[in-house]
């Protein structure tokens, strides 16, 4: 079987793109210090434990299962931390990518899909985002993204590593199987804690402002089902192995919605009541975040399927329901 090197492949998205990956024909090999993934979403492939920053780690893995393309999830990825830790934030982002990359350029594997996010391109006012809008970062998250897509554009015309660059806007949901899903410990995702919060299993959600320039107040952000997230992951290793060269795409529906709406549309899918409070805004919120780009429909043949924001609620409910990760 081809082996594709998939860091994070324990955490939310990582884990789906395992899956994906497997239904593609490929061996998944995730790398991961789950440190805030889980040993339990290891199911599609080998796991293989260890630190972005610890190059002979590296060495060895890319040895042992020579792998023919990376897919680099694994990052630090709360804008709320990125303001209080950026240390934390450039080194283990920044540095652990360039010490992932440097590995893999030594291996000769050339081929690399990054997640990149739509918190590079900072505040726009009212501007739909596509790939060619300037990046300005709010945070320190952005910032070391963006960091790292600088740093992939070098090492392609210093070594030839061919990258397609994924800027994700708001990815929620979870594997319509139940096989996995999503599960940050502590939580700080809108989907997750507001589910949390309808059972019971938390406090009162807490509005992040409700004086933004918006409809309704509150921000609006571009929500993406994972499993959709992950289809277009393995078309772009599809892209890369046909050849096509490096590429950036955004991946977001185009529509967007307020934190109210989706609070909303939560009461009707559960049938539940959303207890929730209005609180101050939240350091490094942009006020809107949506992909204005069709980039990767039209080109790369992605196809959303799941992401209208019913299914993806009733998609997150049902696995916050059944299921669940042990360490
Ligand atoms: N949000 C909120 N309360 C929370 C968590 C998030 O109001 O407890 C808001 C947040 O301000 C943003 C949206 O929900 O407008 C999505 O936030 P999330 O942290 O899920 O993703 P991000 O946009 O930071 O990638």
């Amino acid at each position: 079987m081809i082996s594709v090197l998939v860091t994070g492949g324990a955490g939310y998205i990582g884990s789906h793109a395992c899956k994906a990956l497997r239904a593609a024909g490929y061996t998944p090999v995730t790398f991961d210090n789950l440190e805030t993934g889980w040993q339990d979403a290891v199911k599609f492939g080998p796991f293989e434990e260890g630190e972005l920053l610890d190059r002979a780690r590296l060495d060895e893995v890319f040895a042992t299962h020579k792998p023919v393309a990376v897919m680099h999830f694994a990052a630090l990825s709360q804008v709320g931390k990125a303001m209080s830790q950026p240390g934390r934030y450039w080194r283990n982002n920044v540095q652990g990518s360039l010490t992932l990359i440097e590995a893999a350029v030594a291996a000769g594997c050339l081929d690399f899909v990054f997640s990149s996010t739509c918190a590079t391109y900072g505040e726009h006012d009212n501007v739909v985002l596509d790939e060619d809008t300037p990046q300005m970062p709010l945070n320190a998250y952005g910032a070391s993204k963006r960091a790292i897509e600088d740093i992939l554009r070098d090492f392609e015309a210093a070594h030839g590593l061919r990258h397609v660059i994924f800027r994700y806007f708001n990815v929620a949901g979870a594997d319509p199987d139940g096989e996995v899903g999503e599960h940050h410990r502590p939580e700080t995702h809108l989907v997750p804690l507001m589910l949390e919060a309808i059972d019971g299993k938390r406090d009162a959600l807490t509005v992040f402002g409700t004086d933004y320039d918006t409809p309704d107040g509150t921000c609006i952000r571009d929500y993406v089902h994972v499993s959709d997230l992950v289809d277009a992951h393995v078309l772009g290793l599809k892209w890369l192995k046909d050849g096509r060269g490096s590429k950036v795409f955004n991946l977001g529906t185009g529509t967007g919605f307020s934190v109210r709406e989706v609070i909303d549309h939560s009461r009707t899918v559960t049938n539940r009541e959303v207890p929730h409070v209005i609180g101050p805004r939240r350091a490094g919120d942009a006020t809107k975040l949506v992909s204005g780009s069709v980039r990767a429909e039209r080109e790369l043949g992605w196809k959303p399927a799941r992401s209208d924001l019913r299914t993806m609620i009733a998609d997150a409910w049902r696995w916050h329901e059944t299921g669940h990760y042990d360490k």
